[in-house]
């Protein structure tokens, strides 16, 4: 017992101490690595659970970093969140995936939609609907293909002008997700009210599908309430055919997760959708 507390302390006061070397590093290089092109942006294929075809795509950002080697995304976030930096840095991942949404038009492949994942300082930037208008009509992408998932802390700071802020999007044509739903403070009732189109199940309730029964019980009553509000369900996080098929019983229309695919990169996602189209 005395060894294991002792290992314990050590881990914690090195994971503080590594927090605050990353903080201090990241916030650092971040700016520079925007210039020097090296972040990623990869696309985790969204599955159709009734058709079993690819209809989407989460991109998720990733940083090829000289010493460090790619760097997750759960490392550097919530740095460029703090700093502010999250702002160049997510209008470089929606201008990426604006010139790949009309890769895809180009390949024939616009029924392709783009989801992005957008933080709550983007939220609050009074530039992000002009940022978003320029950029669609830059790269002349359809603003159906388009989906912001947004999560509900972001909603906490202001509803009034968050409301006022996704309907404004939706009056382009956007697509308005709601990420990680079920962790956070979310009710139904409060979700009612706001203008979302699609609900996305964390992976907290699909990950011990079937061993826990009160996750599958909670999962399907959030398929249905979802459903009942006119929401399109997609489910995260699926990594067995167990998961698959008690989803699909429950009526949620999209899957995503490892049993599909990893997030990867743009050219690997290409052969995939091509191999799809030949079927
Ligand atoms: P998220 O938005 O909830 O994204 C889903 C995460 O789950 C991704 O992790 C994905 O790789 C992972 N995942 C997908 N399927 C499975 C599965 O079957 N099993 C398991 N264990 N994991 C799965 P990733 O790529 O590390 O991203 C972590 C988080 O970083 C994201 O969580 C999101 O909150 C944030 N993030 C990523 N890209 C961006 C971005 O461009 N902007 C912002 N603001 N946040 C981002
Ligand atoms: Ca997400
Ligand atoms: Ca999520
Ligand atoms: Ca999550």
């Amino acid at each position: 017992a005395k060894e294991l507390g002792r290992n314990q302390y050590r881990f914690f006061t090195e994971s503080l101490h590594d927090q605050l070397q990353a903080y201090i590093r990241f916030s650092r290089e971040m700016p520079k690595a925007l210039e020097t092109n090296s972040f990623i942006l990869e696309y985790q294929p969204q599955v159709s659970l009734k058709t079993g075809a690819i209809i989407g795509v989460e991109a998720l950002v990733r940083w090829d970093h000289p010493e460090l080697g790619i760097v997750s995304p759960q490392r550097f976030i919530s740095v460029a969140e703090e700093t502010g930096f999250i702002v160049p840095l997510g209008r470089w991942v929606l201008k990426t995936a604006c010139k790949t949404l009309k890769h895809l038009a180009l390949h024939q492949m616009s029924h392709i939609k783009v989801a992005i994942n957008l933080s709550s300082r983007q939220f609050r930037d009074p530039n992000l609907l002009t940022m978003i208008r320029q950029m669609l009509q830059e790269y002349d992408v359809d603003p159906a293909c388009l989906e912001l998932e947004i999560t509900e802390s972001l909603l906490m700071h202001d509803i009034g002008l968050a409301i006022e802020t996704l309907k404004e999007l939706q009056a382009l044509g956007i697509t308005i997700a709601i990420d990680d739903f079920g962790i956070g403070y979310s009710s139904f009732n409060y979700l009612k009210t706001l203008p979302i189109n699609v609900l996305k199940v964390d992976r907290e309730f699909i990950k011990d599908i079937p061993d826990h029964l009160d996750d599958m019980e909670i999962t399907a009553a959030m398929i249905s309430m979802a459903h009942r509000l006119g929401m399109t369900v997609v489910a995260e996080g699926i990594e067995t055919q167990v998961q698959q098929v008690f989803l699909e019983e429950h009526h949620c229309d999209i899957g995503q997760g490892y049993l599909f695919s990893r997030p990867i990169e743009l050219s690997k996602l290409m052969v995939l959708l091509t191999k799809q189209d030949a079927k």
